[in-house]
């Protein structure tokens, strides 16, 4: 289910619900279905709309409350609340500081579109006034430097990697001391991907972020990858400290659900969104205003 039809159908329920007349038991659980059902269509995990559908219970208290109370309002709110909690990890990720060097370390699997964020992360950053920098630290993908170096100069961010050195380490290690000493704010390394979760990635996941100390790590997710996303993430924080989610491809046929997966397996904040191929196509996340917009 796509993200607008997600919000339709939460929408569609919250209204069936406040049409009602008297609201009974009956009334909340076929609202609360309905919401259930969307989620799991969206490709939200069970556990977590199973968790939802219990809190909301226990917040709506039907029989206690009294004849005055506004119940329509009351459970709308709660589910509101609900969905802002699935996507709020309760704090905020590391936010590097301009003028000051920060290290940010992007992950994923190839195909997610990191080294396209990468260069929307940096370009975001650099229209702001910081002074960004790229390190290509993919040595697995034939063509991943290439990528990496057409991006930075269509961006005009200074950038490093190599055709020739294959240690991901070393070329991590001298890009990130190269721009410390040029004194850029922001450098960035984009590092492997593989088609999918393997131990070999992760070792290495391990290894670049023992040599560069990233202040931050940002998990790249495809948002079409529906159930798989719970366990994708989880395997990614289990490896490295990831802080924070990216989401990309939620331009299309987004499913909302991947991201709200995502920050409940690495317990880290959705910061941006990609909604597209160019380098511009990229959002700040703001939970409440996206689950407004997800409620219409
Ligand atoms: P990587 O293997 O993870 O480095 O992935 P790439 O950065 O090479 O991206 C894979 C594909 O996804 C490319 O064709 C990108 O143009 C595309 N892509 C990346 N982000 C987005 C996005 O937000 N929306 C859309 N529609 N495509 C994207």
């Amino acid at each position: 289910m796509v993200l607008a039809q997600l919000g339709g159908s939460i929408s569609r329920a919250i209204q069936q619900m406040s049409n009602a007349t008297i609201i009974d038991e009956k009334v909340l659980n076929d609202c609360l279905n309905e919401i259930t059902r969307a989620l799991l269509q969206s490709d939200v995990q069970f556990k977590l709309v199973r968790d939802m559908q219990t809190n909301i219970k226990k917040i709506v208290n039907l029989d206690d409350l009294a004849a005055g109370h506004n119940k329509r309002k009351i459970i709308q709110q709660a589910i509101f609340n609900e969905l802002c909690k699935m996507l709020d990890p309760g704090k905020p990720s590391f936010t590097p500081k301009k003028g000051k060097t920060s290290v940010v370390m992007f992950v994923g699997l190839q195909g997610s579109g990191k080294t396209t964020t990468c260069t929307k992360y940096a370009y975001y950053h650099q229209k702001k006034g910081w002074k960004p920098a790229l390190v290509c630290a993919d040595t697995f993908r034939a063509g991943a430097f290439d990528q990496l170096k057409q991006n930075a100069t269509k961006a005009k961010i200074p950038f490093y990697g190599s055709y020739m050195e294959s240690d991901p380490v070393k070329i991590a290690v001298e890009g990130v001391e190269r721009f410390k000493k040029e004194n850029c704010d922001l450098i960035i390394v984009d590092t492997s991907g593989r088609h999918k979760q393997e131990a070999a990635l992760f070792e290495e996941m391990r290894q670049v972020s023992e040599a560069t100390k990233p202040d931050l790590v940002l998990f790249v997710m495809d948002s079409s990858i529906g159930q798989a996303a719970f366990d994708q993430a989880q395997a990614f924080k289990q490896s490295v400290a990831v802080g924070a989610v990216i989401v990309t491809k939620m331009d299309g046929h987004a499913k909302g659900g991947g991201a709200l997966s995502a920050v409940a397996a690495t317990k880290s904040p959705v910061i941006f969104i990609g909604t597209g191929e160019h380098m511009d196509e990229f959002e700040v996340f703001d939970v409440k205003p996206f689950v407004s917009r997800l409620l219409g």
